[in-house]
């Protein structure tokens, strides 16, 4: 395991800001017409209720550390937040345990394969290798604090709101309709089980991870979201102590490896933000120390990522400045 030594130095965070508001509302309608009429992509169908999202729905949402929000076209709709949930639960569940035990009970690398493989856990001893598959978003829920499911689930719906600034609910449509096609969340939780990597009960578990899973966010309380995460854990709108600044940097480390599945190489490759994706047509992308973008559209690529935000993402990491590898050549040296 790759070990550092750098825990007494303080950690300098990166520099510059987003453009001002005007400006970046003006960056967001030019991103938001360029892209709405393009139609690649299919709608999540494995879930029956996600398979009746209008598809030409498309809302982008840019929220700045100083706690701007620009919002353009459907960014105050309702979806089911899904695996973007994984990366805040993840914060959450690092805030209470601490760094060295989470890397130890989940770990923190990309497993390279689908977001809900079993081959992925059998490859790797029985580990679920990061909290952003299936097998270790289940285990991050497992993980929250709480002698009962029930108190473990306020917990954690109490943390996710807020992230987003508001009391989030649950579409229990969707709840009910992942609940009755879930059978293969539960023989991961099971297969984890089995190696002795899940101490909880796997049913109960699975259903709180389900309800996570199940939650009403909208592009703007992704950016909100986002921008505290971005933010040293502080929510930039409503100033709420969410997380510490240590979580904040384990969150998007682990985003900026695994978030985006088996295409997260590729993504940090031309997009250059930590980003994190749901099968509900969600993606948040996270610019530390600037702010975040939350995009909905509800079309998704192979992997599960919406095709439409990764455009988006795409052209706003430019526009924006939002990449974190992009760097000038100075005067007189290029
Ligand atoms: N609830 C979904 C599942 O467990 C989340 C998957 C996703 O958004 N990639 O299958």
């Amino acid at each position: 395991m790759f070990k550092t030594d750098t825990d007494h130095i303080d950690q300098r965070v990166s520099t510059g800001a987003l453009p001002d508001l005007d400006e970046t509302l003006g960056l967001l309608r030019e991103v938001h017409e360029r892209y709405r009429g393009l139609d690649d992509g299919a709608v999540a169908d494995y879930i029956p209720a996600l398979a009746k999202v209008d598809p030409s729905l498309f809302g982008i949402s840019a929220c700045s550390v100083d706690g701007h929000v620009a919002d353009v076209g459907d960014a105050r709709h309702e979806f089911a937040i899904e695996s973007a949930s994984k990366a805040f639960v993840f914060a959450l569940v690092t805030d209470a345990l601490g760094h060295d035990a989470i890397k130890k009970r989940i770990g923190v690398n990309n497993t390279g394969l689908p977001f809900n493989s079993v081959m992925a856990i059998e490859l790797n001893h029985g580990s679920a290798m990061n909290p952003l598959v299936n097998a270790g978003a289940i285990s991050a829920t497992a993980l929250m604090p709480g002698k009962t499911p029930d108190e473990q689930w306020h917990h954690l719906l109490a943390g996710l709101s807020a992230f987003a600034g508001r009391e989030l609910t649950l579409d229990t449509e969707v709840y009910e309709s992942e609940m009755a096609t879930n059978q293969r969340n539960l023989a991961l939780a099971r297969l984890l089980q089995s190696y002795g990597n899940f101490e909880n009960d796997p049913t109960e578990m699975v259903d709180v991870y389900t309800r996570q899973c199940s939650l009403r966010v909208t592009a703007h309380d992704l950016a909100v979201m986002g921008a505290t995460l971005a933010d040293g854990g502080v929510n930039p709108v409503t100033g709420a102590h969410v997380v510490s600044p240590r979580v904040c940097r384990d969150t998007l480390a682990v985003i900026a490896t695994s978030g985006m599945y088996e295409r997260s190489g590729e993504w940090m490759f031309e997009i250059g933000i930590p980003a994190k994706s749901g099968v509900g047509g969600g993606i948040v992308a996270v610019a530390p120390g600037k702010g975040a973008v939350g995009t909905f559209s509800p079309p998704l690529d192979v992997a599960g990522n919406s095709v439409r935000g990764q455009y988006a993402i795409g052209h706003l990491s430019r526009s924006l400045g939002l990449n974190v590898f992009a760097s000038a050549a100075r005067e007189g040296m290029a």
